[in-house]
């Protein structure tokens, strides 16, 4: 195999689909069949990488600079920020950079995911997933999300599943065509769960955390397996990798950010305009960003390492599965080593990954083997939605990533077309919060008074948010 071609993971979601990179004058995907995840397929936004990778400059207050210079101002300004300065991962880079970002990060660090709200018995069944092939095992299958939207490649194991003569139950706002019963979220009392029943639902910074509650208590009242999905390629490692760190939620974060306790943020890996609204990030005095492509926010410091396909490392998917990046590069962690006043050891930190999940040799062909401990009863109380129209904002990769896709447009229900007498080929205005905007829209199976979108259109309150709808 040529130097220029990189065996690596799709940073799409944490389904850890294996594929190839080629770097030519432009960079192309090539598919690879033997990876465990995905079998070679890959979904529109695996498809996608190269467009995602687009090339990104180290920037010091607008001037081009290095890494190493962008670092050492990065070290400045972060040390000069004492006490107001937060650290912010997601999970979209190696389990050895999360680790060499934890030292930095010990004053305020953010995953992104809110454990504090959940209690701690649960910490590894959301962490951790339970294996594809329980899913293709499966006899019920409940599904909390949109699989063609949200996780693209559970779909194949969904349809093996059905083959084999599993039921699916889908508890959402649009029938999808693959289940045999769909359910409205309002109607989640009236399931009929059994110790055969798998649940599937999501978890990421912007869960609504008595939802998130409320499957666990419903897989634990059934004796049900339950499995969250994430949406970054290494949600699960860096879940585990920080589970006895101090963690603030995203919503802390923001508040704090808003209150003025928080004046620098350094975001590894992570775009902070996907998870928190401009006029938050526009309080900031300092925003750093360390990153491999192109980000939208715009940063004070922007410190350029590789992208992740020619990173060193490892990754870990969402069935706990340990994959290697087949790259060299550790300019990243060398930048990170120039924050914290002292050089990163690869292998050092490398070990302590294989530690956290009890390997001594990553293979993605091996899952470790995790503990699932029962956890206790649990109080959850969800918010059913009231009869008057929302938006809902189906998160998917593109989202996540803030890559353009061709989806600019909202899903209703002909109840909805009929009450507002719209036209067909027309537009639908939608109001919110004192803005306006005009979509086009499709008509589908969803719940009445809910509309459904996959692009954010930046009128949002969260996922969920009341609007005034008119032709
Ligand atoms: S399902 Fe997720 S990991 Fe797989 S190709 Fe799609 S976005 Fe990438």
């Amino acid at each position: 195999m040529s130097d220029n071609v990189y065996s690596t993971i799709c940073t799409g979601c944490n389904f850890g689909c294996g594929l190839y990179i080629r770097e030519n004058d432009a960079l192309k995907v090539d598919f690879r069949k033997s990876s465990p995840a995905n079998a070679g397929k890959l979904c529109r936004f695996g498809m996608s990488l190269p467009r995602f990778y687009k090339p990104v400059k180290s920037i010091v207050d607008g001037k081009e600079t290095t890494l190493d210079e962008a670092a050492k101002e990065a070290a400045k300004r972060i040390s000069g920020s004492k006490g107001s300065v937060a650290f912010l991962s997601t999970g979209n880079t190696t389990g050895e950079e999360i680790l060499a970002f934890q030292k930095i990060a010990e004053s305020y660090l953010c995953t992104g995911a809110n454990f504090e709200a959940l209690p701690k018995d649960t910490y590894q069944t959301v962490s951790v997933g339970i294996p594809y092939s329980e899913i293709e095992a499966a006899k019920h299958i409940m599904l909390f999300i949109d699989p063609y939207e949200q996780y693209p490649l559970i779909v194949r194991r969904l349809l093996l599943a059905k083959n084999k003569g599993a039921k699916i139950t889908a508890v959402w706002w649009k029938d999808l065509p693959l289940a045999d019963e769909n359910i409205r979220p309002n109607d989640v009392s009236k399931l009929q769960l059994t110790k055969d029943s798998v649940i599937i639902a999501d978890f990421h910074p912007l869960s609504d955390i008595e939802q998130v509650k409320s499957v666990l208590s419903l897989a634990r009242n059934a004796e049900a397996k339950v499995t969250f999905l994430k949406p970054f390629a290494n949600s699960t490692g860096a879940y585990i990798l920080s589970k006895d760190a101090k963690q603030k939620s995203l919503a802390q974060l923001i508040d704090d950010i808003n209150k003025g306790t928080i004046k620098t943020l350094f975001a590894l890996e992570s775009d902070p305009s996907v998870l928190m609204p401009p006029e938050t990030l526009s309080k900031l005095t300092n925003l750093i960003i360390q990153t491999g492509q192109e980000v939208s926010a715009k940063a004070n410091v922007i410190l350029a390492h590789e992208p992740l396909y020619k990173k060193k490392g490892t990754l870990i998917n969402n069935e706990g599965r340990a994959q290697a990046l087949g790259g060299a590069g550790t300019n990243g962690l060398d930048a990170l080593g120039i924050i914290a006043g002292a050089k990163f050891d690869f292998n050092v930190l490398h070990e302590s990954v294989k530690k956290a999940i009890g390997i001594t040799a990553v293979d993605e062909f091996t899952i470790p083997k995790y503990d699932r401990p029962a956890y206790g009863t649990i109080q959850a109380a969800p918010k059913p939605l009231e009869a008057k129209p929302v938006l809902i904002d189906v998160y998917n990769p593109f989202m996540w990533n803030s890559l353009a896709d061709d989806n600019d447009f909202v899903e209703l229900n002909l109840n909805t077309v009929r009450a507002l007498k719209l036209f067909k080929g027309g537009t639908l205005k939608i109001k919110s919060n004192g803005s306006a905007i005009e979509k086009k829209f499709r008509v589908a199976p969803v719940q009445d008074n809910v509309l459904l979108t996959g692009k954010r259109f930046g009128i949002e309150k969260g996922i969920i948010t009341p609007v005034e709808i008119s032709r």
